[in-house]
């Protein structure tokens, strides 16, 4: 039975957004809250005035995430995938080419006079594709975990591996690149990368927020519109002091915002210790991607679709893509743009990263990426919540009578889960 008054969401993330959907599927009603100019949160994409498409952090859609394909209509939104590999640049300065590299490994790593891993370390590659392809995703993130460094050495990779290929692969994808992060995520992880492409839809990455906005009634997503607190039971007051009322109340925000409206819900200190309990760790992962645009149309990328991998251990250009050979409506005519990686790095301001990627790229790329126009550079402080072995893949959901909590905050970090949190409460909710 629908209930007259609408549930709330705070946030219209990708979280927010898969639980509005699912509940408007199901046909109840909705009202979301986004404090932001746009839908997107984390996803975000901005049309510069020459018609660069710049997503706000390097960042794809793995096609075979199960969430995606149960929520995304991907024919509409013509999906353009990397080729599946990666051009690494190795700390002596050489590059060397992986084609497939989890799908097939062993052409991949030996098709090369192959300076990456021996015999052994390829046949481990064969057998860690076995392992995953025997299981289903839900499977491995609830597997035990060790650091994924830690997993890796006990597998028995060389170091020389690990640091060439595992390290720069996926450091960029955990924006971790000491491999910290819990290993059921990377055998997830190594999962979707084995079974799926790495794609971004045409026209940039907010066009999968935005498909799921548009599937919405008219007046379901209110923007521009934050969140100061949380009032009785299921109601919430806006900064603008305006108190909304819902049948239930959804936290879709980032974890450090759900910890603070639910420990300020009563001003009793208590609950900011129940809070702590219900939401988790909220440490996160920074990243920034920094944007130029080259000075003809030549993609210093020789449109292999290839993405670039930097395995030197002091690099700031972590990774390197060129989107507009991906998907040519990210840049215009005539102009080649370059996406740059550096995770983690905190002390350089935006002026002297800028300069020192300069040189970096200068020296893998030619003299010319000295003039290359730096079009804007995100700096992304929470980029990813930090997942860490002993965190379970989801903290509860259901926090108390009428109040849920999704997002990856309440997971692991990746659009699967912010979809699959987003979705679960939503069938909680409907259940009621
Ligand atoms: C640079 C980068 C690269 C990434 N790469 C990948 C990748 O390749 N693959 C992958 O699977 N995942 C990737 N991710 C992770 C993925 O983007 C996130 O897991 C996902 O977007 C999280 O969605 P969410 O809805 O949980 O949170 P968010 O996107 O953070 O959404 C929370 C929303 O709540 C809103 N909000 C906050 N406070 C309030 C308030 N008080 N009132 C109202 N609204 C509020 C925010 O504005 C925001 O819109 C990447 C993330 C980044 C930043």
């Amino acid at each position: 039975m629908s209930s007259l008054k609408p549930t709330i969401i705070i946030g219209a993330g990708m979280a927010g957004l898969a639980c509005a959907t699912w509940l408007h599927r199901a046909g109840r009603p909705v009202r979301l809250l986004e404090a932001a100019d746009a839908v997107g949160g984390r996803v975000r994409t901005d049309l510069t005035p020459e018609g660069f498409r710049l997503d706000r952090g390097f960042q794809v859609l793995l096609t075979n995430y199960p969430e995606a394909r149960r929520i995304f209509d991907y024919r509409a939104l013509n999906l353009k995938a990397f080729r599946s590999g990666a051009v690494i640049r190795l700390a002596d300065g050489r590059e060397t080419t992986l084609q497939n590299p989890l799908q097939r490994p062993l052409a991949a790593f030996s098709a090369l006079t192959s300076p990456i891993g021996d015999l052994s370390d390829k046949l481990r590659i064969l057998s860690l594709v076995r392992h995953v392809l025997k299981h289903k995703p839900e499977e491995l993130l609830a597997r035990p975990a060790t650091a994924t460094l830690t997993f890796l050495r006990r597998y028995g990779w060389s170091e020389r591996m690990i640091d060439t290929f595992f390290k720069p692969f996926f450091g960029g994808v955990f924006l971790d690149r000491e491999l910290t992060t819990a290993s059921n995520f990377f055998e997830f992880v190594f999962q979707q990368f084995v079974t799926g492409e790495a794609a971004v839809p045409a026209l940039g990455m907010q066009q999968l927020p935005e498909q799921l906005a548009a599937r919405l009634p008219s007046g379901a997503v209110r923007l521009n519109t934050s969140v100061a607190g949380l009032v009785d039971g299921t109601q919430v007051r806006l900064t603008s002091g305006e108190v909304l009322e819902g049948s239930a109340i959804v936290l879709a925000t980032d974890g450090l915002t759900a910890l603070r409206l639910l420990a300020g819900r009563s001003g009793n200190p208590n609950d900011a210790v129940a809070a702590h309990a219900l939401i988790g760790p909220t440490a996160a992962r920074l990243t920034t991607c920094t944007y130029f645009a080259t000075e003809g149309g030549h993609s210093p990328g020789r449109n292999d679709k290839l993405l670039r991998l930097n395995a030197g251990p002091n690099a700031l250009a972590h990774n390197v893509s060129f989107p507009a050979d991906v998907s040519g409506a990210y840049a215009p005519a005539g102009r080649a743009l370059v996406s740059v990686s550096t995770h983690g790095e905190r002390s350089l301001g935006e002026e002297e990263l800028t300069a020192r990627l300069r040189e970096e790229l200068a020296a893998w790329f030619g003299p010319a990426a000295r003039r290359w126009e730096h079009l804007r550079s995100y700096r992304i402080a929470a980029a990813l919540p930090v997942y860490l072995p002993g965190q379970p893949a989801r903290q509860p959901l259901k926090l108390s009578e009428g109040l849920y909590h999704c997002g990856d905050w309440a997971a692991y970090p990746s659009l699967n889960a912010a979809l699959a949190t987003g979705r679960e409460v939503a069938e909680m909710i409907v259940e009621k």
